[in-house]
This record gives structure tokens, sequence and C-alpha cells, in this order.
């Protein structure tokens, strides 16, 4: 039994109604149907939604697990109740059979094609505004000489001999509880019921051909590394007129030379003199914008941070901008020349001599520091 909420499990939400649950019943177990989906967790997916589905669509166990959670589902737990409306569900998902007829219908059921994933990778800017991509992938088609039945054309398919075109072997087997069918796929012909005696000479029978596969494809603006990308429907092919899957882009934006992101916000570490800081300045600042002026004023300590208004990354889903953030380092000359240093001889003069702690937290900013 699952420990997820049913509710995150639907993806709906707390207040849904009866028709918005089984909306997503249905969504979701068109999608992870073992016998649909490739995904290597999807059993245990659809048995979770099943489990979802079981209580939520039953008024008198929902209210229980609102009130109580799954403990006041008691015995009765998120066993599904079979009784739904199973049948139509699985008429859509799989065509019209009902239970029980097995494998002989189910072997031109409309697969949805696999997904592909591939990724691409983008320069800081690009992430930042927005771009259009070529992007070049390898993915099968129909092939175009046969079809997609595998066999030469002129040729056609024929019955599989083993199953005489069934797809399955049947085994009758006598028990204590009476005689049981058991069936199994057809090792000569893997389930579809025919076999190809001339093999189309472009895909050697499989009906299928790989390809190269170029798309112009735009990339919003405010993306950055992890953020996919769907392409509807240029994954792999369907099966038995099944759609095609589709195809993710896994973005990955290449580090700056100097700025850098945190969320929507670009972070820039500017150097600024001694004199800058102590006297005040107006500095020119990168931003992804172009060069901005920055006033710096007097008495500006290091680690001060200013804050550009709307010099950051676009937001992916909303309007607006981030801001850019400048983070102030104050340079300490390592090498003065013997004017520089006789400045600061007078200027030390004038401050004088022994260093003070910090006169309030000097042990906390002590701590601090050290314990970095
Ligand atoms: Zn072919
Ligand atoms: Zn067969």
């Amino acid at each position: 039994m699952t420990s997820r909420d049913y509710y995150e499990i639907l993806g709906v939400p707390r207040d849904a109604s009866l028709d918005e649950i089984k909306a997503a019943f249905r969504r979701l177990a068109r999608q992870y149907h073992p016998d649909v989906s490739d995904a290597p967790d999807a059993e245990e997916k659809f048995k979770e939604i099943n489990e979802a589905y079981g209580v939520l669509s039953d008024p008198e166990k929902r209210a229980r697990y609102d009130r109580y959670g799954r403990a006041g589902l008691g015995d009765l737990g998120g066993m599904p109740d079979f009784t739904m409306d199973f049948a139509d569900l699985f008429e859509e998902l799989f065509g019209s059979f009902g239970f029980g007829v097995g494998r002989r219908a189910r072997r031109r059921t409309p697969r949805r094609g696999r997904d592909l994933q591939m990724e691409v990778e983008l320069t800081f800017e690009e992430a930042v505004f927005g771009v259009e991509k070529e992007v070049e992938f390898q993915r099968d088609e129909t092939c175009a000489t046969c079809g997609g039945s595998g066999a030469e054309p002129g040729t056609s398919p024929s019955r599989c001999a083993t199953c005489g075109g069934s797809g399955e072997i049947r085994q009758v087997r006598q028990t204590f509880l009476g005689s049981l069918v058991q069936t199994s796929t057809c090792p000569t012909c893997g389930g579809s019921g025919e076999v190809i005696s001339t093999p189309c000479h472009t895909c050697k029978g499989k009906g299928l051909e790989r390809k190269t596969v170029r798309k112009r494809v735009r990339i919003p603006a405010g993306v950055d590394t992890g953020t996919q990308v769907r392409l509807p429907g240029e994954g792999q092919p369907g099966i038995y007129g099944g759609p095609n899957g589709d195809m993710y882009l896994l973005l990955r934006v290449r580090p700056h030379k100097f700025f850098r992101r945190r969320d929507d916000d670009i972070l820039l570490n500017l150097d600024i003199n001694v004199a800058q800081a102590a006297l005040g300045a107006e500095v020119e600042v990168p931003t992804v914008d172009g060069s901005e002026k920055l006033r710096i004023p007097a008495g500006t300590q290091p680690g001060k941070v200013f804050r550009l208004k709307g010099k950051g990354v676009p937001h992916l889903r909303r309007n607006g901008r981030g801001d850019q953030l400048v983070i102030v380092n104050v340079e300490i000359p390592t090498k003065l020349t013997r004017e520089q240093r006789e400045l600061f001889e007078k200027l030390a003069a004038t401050l004088g001599t022994s260093p003070r702690p910090k006169d309030k937290g000097f042990l906390d900013w002590l701590n601090e520091a050290l314990g970095g």
C-alpha cells in the first residue's frame, strides 16, 4: 500500500469534484497502464493510482480519509473497489474488447510511442533571454518502404503457424480446482500472430527506420539548468496507430565568466579599491543588458550588496524579472608605489595604530568567521 497522499497521487485539489477525480484517474491510468507505459515503475504507479482512485471515488471512504487520513479507512484500506467502470476504461485504452479476450485482440492495440530525452546546452545569456535553437536527434520513424508492416512491398505477412494467428499458446492443465487454461505469448511470432517470410529490405522487417531529425525550437526566456522543454509528438512513433511519444529537451546552462544565478536573481562580485570604498565613486558594472552606472556611497563596507532592480532573469511563467545583486569586495592593494606607500603612511598616522576588536558581538563575529 502506498504512503503517499491520495490527492497528490491523482494530482487533484482536496475539494476536487468526482468528475475531476475521474478525469484525473483516466488520464493517469492511460499513461501508466503497464501494457501501455514503458516506464520501469509503471506497474507501481498504476497500483498507486488505482488505490487512490478506489478511495477518492467512493464518497464514504473519501469522507473518512479526509477526516482521519489513512487510519480512518481501517481494513478497507485503499484496496480498490473494482466495481468501478473498469470495463469502460479498458475499452478506451485498448479498443473495444473486454477481459478474457486476451492477447488476440491486444496484439493490434494502439500503443503510445516511447518518450525521448536529450540534453541541450545553453549559454548563460541564451538561458536569460531565450533563444531559437536547432536541435538534432535520432528517432525511429515508420519505414517508408513497407509502411511499417515489415514485409517487402508486394508480399504480406503470413499467419503464424505455431499459434494459428492468435499470438498466444493455450495450455490446459488439470488441477484439483478443475481445468485451468494457461496462456502464454507465442514464441514464434512474439504475439503478433503473423510472421514475415520476406522481410522489407530497408528495415529488415522491423517496420521502423532510424532517422536523424532536425528541429528548430524556441527556448523561452528564464529557463535554467534542469528545465525541460517538451516537444509533443517528437518521440518514438506510436505502435498500431497509437500516438507518438514526446521529446524532452533537458536544458543545461554553462557557467558565465562573472555572472552567477540564484533563481531569477543574477549575482555579480565587484572589486572596488580602498579609495572608492572610503570616498564613494560612480562605477560601471556589467549587466546582462549592458553596462550600468552604479553609485557607490562614501564609506561602503566590504560585502555590501547593491540591488539593480529588474536587471535579473525574466520569470519563466509570469511577467517581470529578477534583480541583479552586486556584491562589493574592497581590494586591499598588495603592491604599493613609493608615493602610495607615503600616502598610506600619512593616512595611518591619522587613523591611530592599534587594531581593536569590534566592541559589540566580537565573539559572535569570530565564531561566525571560523565556522564559515
Ligand atoms: Zn520496411
Ligand atoms: Zn505465433
